[in-house]
């Protein structure tokens, strides 16, 4: 046998292996609207389910009674529901391949059997850490299901949820927002609300400003997503730019040490993190601010305690100066990108804000780079997250 069939074989494979998880993801998401429906046959199968949900719940410790019920109501069905679409392929594909995929389903599920339906995407859990990877579902993906049940559905991979925009939970989810009153922030306040969040703004001058934080500790304390959409392109740039943004971030991370879920911070970055300023003098000091916040920024992006959001726009019409875009579609769409999982947002028609990204993923390593070039004393960016 040549080297191409064994390579056909095994992305046929891949392909009916994930094919088969995805049949299940759709039948999960079923069952889930099953269980709230009026229904009662309907129900019953949903609550097939719920037992699931039930041995596992949104506290993530098991309910040990449950075990058994788990595997028989759940994981069972989800095995012989991945065979029979696993077996569907014999129409297609290589026989060989068919078999092949429904023994690696056998065999994960004679393991899950043995474990007492305790896998790797459910031991129990302290304090998650939120997910990386934009792909595959790992634990802490899964995880996120087990608390909100109508987001992250996918079971191997993540595809599902991107068809789906199930990738975040918004539901009931508690929103400390600065900005709300200005376009882009009155734009997305009003989409979050429709998608069921609960939009608290912080308003400057009123809630905090730059030398007192202490009147947003109690919205704060109680928030699961920080978000940060105010910003100012003339008067005390760095500080609305940059350091409140530090400020509230880190008043945020230390007010939430003790969550279950860490909690999310979603920030306004700008294309200028990557542009020149054109010798457009009154953006010198704009720019300055916000590639100032950008390398804090990247930190935040590797930070476990925290889920990071990097939105990034294209310039849209605001009180701050008109652009090509209005800051209606700039919120649509950065909602848009955040439900199928984004972390880094590029919202962007000149792709200004593609081309950031591998600045913001990786920028630490080219200044370094740049800083060899030169005699000056290299000045670690790190020190300025401590600071
Ligand atoms: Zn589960
Ligand atoms: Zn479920």
């Amino acid at each position: 046998m040549s080297v191409s069939f064994y390579l056909n074989l095994g992305l046929e494979m891949a392909l009916i292996y994930v094919v088969s998880t995805i049949s299940f993801d759709v039948v999960h998401y079923l069952l889930h609207r099953f269980a709230k429906s009026k229904y009662r046959f309907l129900q019953r199968l949903g609550d097939l389910h719920e037992t699931h949900h039930r041995w596992f719940g949104p506290n993530l410790r098991h309910v040990d009674e449950l075990a058994m019920p788990n595997l028989m109501h759940h994981r069972i069905p989800e095995y012989l529901n991945q065979v029979a679409v696993t077996g569907a392929f014999l129409l297609v594909a290589n026989p060989l391949g068919v078999a092949l995929v429904a023994v690696v389903h056998t065999v994960a599920l004679v393991f899950v059997l043995c474990w007492r339906g305790v896998d790797m995407n459910h031991q129990k859990t302290v304090r998650l850490k939120h997910p990386r990877g934009h792909f595959f579902v790992t634990p802490s993906y899964h995880y996120l299901h087990h608390v909100h049940n109508d987001s992250h559905m996918g079971s191997f991979v993540q595809v599902f949820d991107w068809i789906m925009g199930s990738c975040v939970h918004l539901k009931g989810q508690r929103v400390a927002m600065t900005g709300a009153s200005g376009a882009y922030g009155s734009a997305m306040k009003n989409l979050l609300e429709r998608a069921g969040a609960i939009v608290t703004p912080l308003k400057y001058g009123v809630d905090y400003d730059y030398a007192d934080y202490s009147r947003v500790h109690d919205v704060l304390r109680n928030a699961d997503i920080l978000f940060l959409a105010h910003g100012s392109k003339v008067e005390d740039a760095m500080a609305a730019n940059c350091d409140s943004f530090v400020a509230l971030i880190e008043l945020f991370r230390s007010l939430t040490q003790e969550r279950l879920v860490p909690p999310q911070v979603w920030a306004m970055g700008s294309e200028i993190e990557c542009h020149p300023t054109f010798g457009v003098p009154e953006l010198a000091a704009y720019a300055q601010s916000k590639r100032a916040y950008a390398r804090y920024a990247r930190n935040y992006n590797r930070a476990e305690d925290i889920l990071y959001r990097h939105i990034v726009t294209s310039a849209f019409t605001s009180r701050m100066g008109r652009g090509l875009m209005s800051a209606k579609a700039a919120a649509w769409l950065s909602l848009w990108l955040i439900k199928r999982g984004f972390r880094y947002v590029p919202v962007s028609y000149t792709g200004v804000a593609l081309l950031n990204f591998g600045l913001f993923v990786a920028g630490d390593r080219i200044e370094a780079i740049a800083r060899l070039g030169r005699s000056a004393p290299a000045r670690d960016t790190t020190e300025i997250v401590a600071a």
